[in-house]
């Protein structure tokens, strides 16, 4: 493996399938899990975590067809979900990969119909179908079919149109990481109502999935056929009010640097863009380039800190785009090339994501999705490295190999 020496993020995927295992023994019934590995993995690396969950789920979830293209081309055989609207004109290549849609409207299930029986008369054949997922808006008030009478009868006609065939039905919670679980139990009876009313015009469906990754944990009761496990995966929890009861999940990213220049300032010098930092003391002051730029959070300036050798750096003044300087006075014998670790554990001491969201104002989802496309990733499996995810890898092939 190439070694990083500026900044690398670290994927845990013996933690990924340490958090699989977690949820899966805590499904209720005959539940099956879907993988939802959309934003590439919220930051992580759709391809290795999807490899990785392989053997726990049933399909898997994306945002957009360009995401779902990219998996199945990396060889990920099993059913894959858009979450999301998907627009009418791309039906047909909803219908040739076989990539199932999220439907809530008429015009969008004419046009994937419409798609399938062409390419059926194009392959001579008249048994193609494309499978999709009634979307159902319990309470999010995003997409989804409403949940009245005139909702199921349009479920219904949708679900009579040639060559669609209604595989799934889902809705999805706004509140279930919530301690009080009022408001989710009410968009629950409310989907159950209306797969009632969908049942008595006649529409039978498979597969019901409602469960996101708070109500995989908290929410048994709702887990009917299959789950979407989302922010678990990754080993964080949906929100601080979700309980951390059982086998606890194990956070997979890290995020690690490496200081890069040692100095001390005198006492009254400002450090940083706009000098909100001014050094009461005379301070050690270490560098370490990794900055907003690789999608580390600037709302951390001045409020963050840093791990080097297992000791506590606070970060002075802001974070630039690519570096940020860390007061080190209190540790001692730092030098050029010791690790720092931004996200993860050193010796006795440990950040999480959601230290960073909580100190800086931000959210632990985006924190981890923003890691930008200058930070490679590198996946261990049975504890060692076994391989790397970089966006620049291809530089070095076409312009440093010989
Ligand atoms: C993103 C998403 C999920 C996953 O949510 P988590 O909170 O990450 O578990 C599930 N369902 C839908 C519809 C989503 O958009």
């Amino acid at each position: 493996m190439k070694q990083y020496t500026r900044v690398y993020a670290g994927i845990d995927l013996d933690a990924v399938a340490h958090n699989m295992q977690v949820m899966q023994d805590g499904l209720s019934g005959g539940a099956r899990m879907i993988g939802v590995v959309k934003t590439d993995g919220y930051g992580h690396g759709a391809v290795p975590v999807a490899r990785t969950i392989d053997p726990y789920v049933a399909g898997y979830a994306v945002a957009t067809i360009e995401e779902a293209r990219n998996l199945q081309l990396h060889g990920i055989r099993k059913p894959i979900l858009i979450l999301g609207a998907t627009h009418p004109s791309r039906s047909r290549e909803l219908a040739e990969y076989c990539i199932r849609p999220a439907v809530f409207t008429m015009e969008q299930a004419e046009a994937l119909s419409a798609a399938v029986m062409e390419l059926n008369r194009e392959r001579g054949k008249d048994d193609g179908t494309a499978y999709i997922h009634l979307a159902v808006d319990t309470g999010m008030s995003r997409i989804g079919l409403s949940c009245d009478e005139e909702g199921a009868r349009l479920a219904a006609a949708i679900g009579r149109l040639p060559g669609i065939c209604v595989e799934g039905i889902f809705t999805h919670f706004a509140r279930a990481d919530e301690t009080d679980k009022s408001s989710a139990l009410r968009q629950w009876e409310r989907y159950r109502r209306f797969i009632g009313m969908t049942e008595a015009e006649g529409l039978t469906v498979p597969v019901h999935h409602v469960a996101n990754s708070a109500a995989i944990l908290e929410l048994g009761e709702t887990h009917w056929d299959m789950v979407r496990a989302g922010i678990s995966i990754y080993g964080m929890y949906p929100s601080d009010e979700v309980a951390r009861t059982g086998q606890r999940l194990k956070p997979v990213m890290s995020l690690h640097s490496f200081v890069t220049y040692v100095k001390d300032i005198p006492e009254g010098s400002e450090v940083s863009y706009g000098g909100t930092f001014k050094a009461k003391r005379r301070t050690k002051v270490a560098t370490v380039p990794i900055g907003y730029g690789d999608g580390y959070p600037r709302n951390l300036s001045g409020k963050g800190s840093v791990l080097i050798r297992g000791q506590r750096a606070p970060i002075l003044g802001r974070v630039c785009m690519d570096q940020i300087m860390v007061d080190v006075t209190d540790i001692p014998g730092v030098c050029t090339d010791d690790p720092v670790t931004l996200i993860g554990r050193d010796g006795e001491e440990q950040i999480t994501v959601e230290e960073l969201a909580r100190t800086g104002g931000g959210f632990h989802y985006e924190i981890v999705c923003d890691i930008g496309k200058r930070v490679p990733r590198v996946y261990v499996r049975d504890g060692r490295v076994v391989g790397t995810k970089d966006y620049f890898a291809d530089l070095y092939e076409d312009f440093l190999t010989p």
